[in-house]
């Protein structure tokens, strides 16, 4: 039993255009699954489908066992953490945006949290440290700054599944790959899932997913899907 599965998932927005074609997948507690695929293929759907944005049209998705159409949609959130492409922050402090939500963290908390998303050291560095003002009239953060922010909020909230939709993929390499291995290694509990485009930017996912049109159409580790060219 994985903590996510995928049975030959079926889906599409409009009854007559099908954009997932039986999807099967499963990912193991405490592992991490790249799906990784064109522009259109299907990957962002996969994501909404196990938020329950929408329903399933055929197949199922199960967390620990549990299809999710029979778990309470309050619940089902509750354990799942996406953090999105593009993150908006508050016109607030730097650890406002990363407890946004969560009133009772403490500060030992959020510095976790920051270390997990590779920003900590940055803002350890500010004078205000957690204290800076971000947003029009504070500090500009750049988009990596800003999602590395959005990815602690995430963290802070500690959800047994992280989806991480394309959410390193606007970064530079360098940094990606750096938010990935710090990821990996607080996470020994989390099931996570990234989604991105390119092959190149997955640091050792335990297994990849390529997605085409709507099916797998390969699977592997990065070392035999790079051999396979
Ligand atoms: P990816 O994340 O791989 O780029 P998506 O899952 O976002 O792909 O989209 C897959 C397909 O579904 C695309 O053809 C897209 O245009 C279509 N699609 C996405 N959202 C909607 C929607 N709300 N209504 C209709 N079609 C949609
Ligand atoms: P595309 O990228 O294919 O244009 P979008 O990302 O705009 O598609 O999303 C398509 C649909 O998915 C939206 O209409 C919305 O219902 C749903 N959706 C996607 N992401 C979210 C989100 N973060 N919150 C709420 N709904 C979302």
């Amino acid at each position: 039993e994985g903590r996510v599965k995928f049975d030959n998932v079926r889906f599409g927005y409009e009854p007559e255009r099908p954009i997932l074609k039986g999807v099967s997948f499963l990912v193991p507690g405490g592992k991490t699954l790249a799906i990784v695929g064109p522009s259109g293929a299907g990957k962002s759907t996969i994501a909404r489908l196990l938020f329950r944005f929408y329903d399933v049209t055929g197949g199922s998705i199960s967390i620990d066992g549990q299809d999710i159409g029979r778990v309470q949609q309050r619940t089902l959130r509750a354990n799942i953490g996406i953090v999105p492409q593009d993150t908006v922050l508050f016109n607030d402090t730097i650890g406002y945006n990363i407890a946004y939500g969560r009133e009772g963290a403490d500060q030992a908390e959020i510095e976790a949290a920051a270390r997990g998303a590779a920003i900590h050291g940055f803002i350890s560095r500010l004078p205000d440290g957690y204290k800076a003002q971000v947003g029009e009239r504070g500090l500009k953060l750049s988009g990596g700054e800003k999602q590395r922010v959005a990815i602690a909020r995430t963290l802070l909230k500690d959800p047994p599944v992280l989806i991480l939709d394309e959410a390193t993929s606007a970064l530079d390499s360098r940094t990606e790959s750096e938010i990935q291995r710090t990821l990996r290694d607080v996470s020994e509990r989390r099931t996570t899932i990234v989604i991105a485009h390119r092959l190149s930017t997955i640091v050792d996912a335990d297994e990849i997913v390529v997605l085409n049109e709507g099916r797998v159409a390969e699977r592997g580790t990065h070392a035999s899907l790079l051999r396979q060219g």
